[in-house]
This record gives structure tokens, C-alpha cells and sequence, in this order.
């Protein structure tokens, strides 16, 4: 039995990924695609892979009920992406969100959801292999390395910053950290704000929005007269599948919400 998938975003950069990637993996099929656009057009042409006889439409309840879907994948916009979780958990269809910018308190949110309704829901603000792995080495490093700075390259048309993977490295760094980080100067002088960047627990992050880049970060530790850089460079959107397959297979599974992929591949 092949396991149920609606796309919400379906026409986006990464919905249309995500059409193409479920079409290809075994064991699951595209029955719905949402988009605030495109409505009426077949999702598989968007994808590029010719017609598979699912017609974008910009209703999630109501594609959901009548496609008996089983999971939503969700990358659309931050605004968007509250209230599709909400739609999919009242209907008991586990979730699988990509869409970045979501607060600490929409996170809360969601646990209770989908606690209330005992849905598994997995929220993970990335989902290529390299990138969890990039974080990984960071939190290590962060034991012996205080002094760190991260700077988050993506696209052009990103509309939220700094990315959901530089907050969540942040957040790793700052909870694995043993020692700590240089004072920044008695009297810092901006001469423009926002110079040293955006700061969580005094990691500056500096965001980067240039065509050209897809989605990339560098993790850059300073230590007595040396240096340890830690980057990841999504080349291509397809990077982030694999991950988007595995926790289609895995989220009807789990037991409420869980963020990020590693927990999936920790287990797999
Ligand atoms: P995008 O090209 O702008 O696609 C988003 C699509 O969602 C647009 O077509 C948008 O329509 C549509 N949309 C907005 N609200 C919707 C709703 N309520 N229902 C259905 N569709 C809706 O953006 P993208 O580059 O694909 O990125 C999408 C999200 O994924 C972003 O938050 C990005 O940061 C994130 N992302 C995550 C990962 C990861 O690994 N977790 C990787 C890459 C990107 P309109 O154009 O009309 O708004």
C-alpha cells in the first residue's frame, strides 16, 4: 500500500521537488497539491515529469478529505504554514514541514496540537544529510571552541532571515557550549548597524541573499591562533529529498512532534 502524500506549495521552488521526488520513491504517490497558484494546472507538468492526474488547487481541507490523504508535505511561506499544520493535524493527517521562519512559540503550538490529536508531526528546517551533519560537527566543536560566528548564503527571493538552519546551529552551539565566548570591546563602534550581524546568545549570524546560491552555511571557529571552518553548500534542491522521502515513511509514526531529521536518522 502506497502511502498517501498532499503537497502543499506543490508549485514552488521546492514543492515542485518534492511532486517529482515522492513520484519517483517506492511505496508512496502524489494524490494532492496546493497552491495558491497554478490552480487547475497538472502538478506533475509543473514538476517536469509530464502528467500524473493531480490538479493543483488552493484548498488543503478540502484536497485532503476527498484524496484520503495520509501525510502533508508543507514548504509554502511562513504566514501560510501555521495554518496548514493546524488543517492537517484536525484532520489526522500527519504533517511534514519544511517551510522556515517558525517561532519557538508556533513550535509550542504545534506540540500541543498534535499531542491533543496524537498525530505524528515532524518539523525539520533542513532536510539534506549534509547539513545535519554540518551541525552535528558544530555542536562538537563548540565543547573546545567558544568564539564562534555563522554566515547563512541563500537565494535571492528568501524572504525569512537568518535561515531556520543558522537558528537551529545557533541554538545547538549556545546549549553545547562549555566555555565562554570573548567580550565584544567596552565601547563597539557600528559605523553601520547591523554590522556585526544578528546576535542569539552571542553568535553573530550574518545573512546573505545573492542569485546564484541555492542554500549554504559556514560555521567558523576561532581559537588561539587558529581557525576551524565548518561548511555545507546545497548545490541543488534535490539534496533535500532524501530527507523529505525518509520522513514521509517515518512521521505517521511518531509520537507527536519532533523537530529536526537527525532524530529520524538517528533511528533509521
Ligand atoms: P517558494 O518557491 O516561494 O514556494 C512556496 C509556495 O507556497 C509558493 O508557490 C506559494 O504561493 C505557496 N503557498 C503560500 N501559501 C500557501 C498556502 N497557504 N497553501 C498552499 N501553497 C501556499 O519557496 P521555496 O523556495 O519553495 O521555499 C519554501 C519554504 O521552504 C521556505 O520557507 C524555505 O525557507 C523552506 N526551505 C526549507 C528547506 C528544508 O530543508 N527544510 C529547504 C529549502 C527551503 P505564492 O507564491 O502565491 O506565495
Amino acid at each position: 500500500m502506497s502511502i498517501r502524500v498532499a503537497v502543499a506549495g506543490a508549485a514552488g521552488r521546492m514543492g515542485r521537488e518534492v511532486v517529482r521526488a515522492v513520484h519517483e520513491a517506492e511505496g508512496m504517490e502524489v494524490v494532492a497539491a496546493i497552491d495558491r497558484q497554478h490552480a487547475g494546472e497538472d502538478c506533475g507538468v509543473l514538476a517536469g515529469i509530464g502528467t500524473i492526474g493531480v490538479e493543483v488547487r488552493d484548498d488543503l481541507a478540502e484536497a485532503m478529505r476527498e484524496s484520503a490523504a495520509e501525510v502533508v508535505v508543507d514548504f509554502t511561506v511562513p504566514a501560510s504554514a501555521m495554518g496548514n499544520i493546524r488543517i492537517a493535524i484536525d484532520g489526522c493527517v500527519a504533517p511534514v514541514v519544511g517551510t522556515t521562519g517558525l517561532t519557538p512559540s508556533d513550535l509550542d503550538q504545534i506540540r500541543e496540537w498534535a499531542a491533543e490529536r496524537g498525530v505524528g508531526t515532524l518539523v525539520a528546517p533542513n532536510f539534506a544529510i549534509g547539513a545535519v551533519l554540518m551541525m552535528q560537527f558544530a555542536r562538537q566543536a563548540a565543547r573546545y571552541l567558544p568564539d564562534v560566528e555563522i554566515i547563512e548564503l541563500h537565494h535571492e527571493n528568501k524572504v525569512d532571515s537568518p535561515s531556520g538552519t543558522a537558528l537551529m546551529t545557533a541554538e545547538m552551539i549556545s546549549a553545547a557550549r562549555t566555555g565562554s565566548p570573548h567580550p565584544p570591546p567596552a565601547e563597539p563602534v557600528e559605523k553601520i548597524p547591523g554590522a556585526r550581524g544578528a546576535n542569539l546568545d552571542s553568535i553573530p549570524i550574518h545573512s546573505v541573499r545573492l542569485p546564484g546560491y541555492v542554500a549554504h552555511q559556514e560555521v567558523i571557529f576561532g581559537g588561539l591562533g587558529q581557525t576551524l571552518t565548518i561548511r555545507h553548500d546545497s548545490i541543488d534542491r534535490r539534496s533535500f529529498m532524501p530527507g523529505v522521502v525518509l520522513s514521509i515513511r517515518r512521521v505517521p509514526s511518531l509520537d507527536g512532534l519532533v523537530v529536526g531529521l537527525e532524530h529520524l536518522l538517528a533511528e533509521s
